[in-house]
């Protein structure tokens, strides 16, 4: 395009080098309306490369950030984490042709309603982490069992950590908490976090914590591994412990132990 008004310059001086000092006044204005003529000619041009020589690329790149902006959160409570990739040493640097580039689309988030906190939109996630720290310390397994106390089920409905009284409890995951209580009933101090594991809906809930601790709020947006509150004996407890409980969209209590040994880097 620069090119352009260049010529156009060039041209000018052409033209005037051939003019004869006494004709000049009477040609400047036929000279100057060819020249504003090609000024509007070469901005018209221009104009037309401008259309056709935007990449497709750059549009598409365009719509992508607009995607982005959809799912983003809306709070700012959310960190993120550098990810690192790990490639073996027989690994070949491979050079991307940018016409090859293959844009994916961002998956949906699942969009939850809840009765506390209304709809919450979960972002799809993979990372899992322990809720504790040493979650190799744990009294009781999930499913059936002796009852530990009067009243206390046969069948255990989580899975018991013991890592100490007071210990910080943490997300499993990046989710929304949508129940953060002190009177969780049996369960105590109750706080309960929706994830969006891989496209499932799957709720954690963490209960027995101690009065005072609970860190979150309902319908915050955490982080895996951000603290939820502390490891207590509040609700029907024997003992300071985490009682973890696990399930999906049907409600169904599942082993949370299995699952997290499963997940958890
Ligand atoms: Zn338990």
């Amino acid at each position: 395009m620069t090119s352009f008004p260049q010529r156009g310059r060039r041209a000018a001086t052409r033209s005037s080098a051939r003019t004869t000092a006494p004709r000049r006044g009477r040609i400047l204005p036929r000279f100057a309306a060819r020249q504003a003529f090609s000024v509007i000619a070469m901005a018209f041009t221009g104009g037309m490369i401008v259309a056709t020589s935007v990449p497709a690329l750059a549009i598409t790149a365009t719509d992508v950030e607009h995607r982005a902006s959809v799912y983003a959160p809306v709070e700012d409570t959310v960190t993120f984490t550098p990810q690192t990739v790990e490639v073996g040493s027989e690994a070949v640097e491979s050079t991307l042709a940018i016409e090859s580039y293959d844009v994916h689309k961002a998956p949906p988030p699942i969009v939850s309603e809840v009765a506390s906190v209304g709809a919450v939109s979960l972002i799809e996630t993979g990372a899992v982490v322990w809720p504790v720290q040493n979650p190799d310390r744990r009294s009781s397994g999930f499913g059936p069992r002796s009852a530990p106390c009067a009243g206390c089920s046969t069948v255990h409905d989580g899975i018991d950590f013991n890592p100490g009284d007071g210990t910080p409890v943490m997300s499993i995951a990046d989710g929304v908490v949508v129940l953060a209580t002190e009177g969780g009933g049996g369960l105590g101090v109750n706080v309960e976090v929706q994830h969006n594991i891989g496209g499932e809906l799957v709720t954690s809930s963490y209960a027995h914590m101690q009065y005072g601790s609970i860190a979150v709020s309902e319908g915050q947006r955490v982080t895996a591994g951000q603290q939820l509150g502390r490891v207590g004996t509040t609700g029907q407890s024997t003992g300071p412990h985490l009682h973890l409980e696990m399930f999906g969209t049907d409600g169904v209590r599942f082993d949370g132990f299995a699952w997290l040994v499963a997940r958890v880097g």
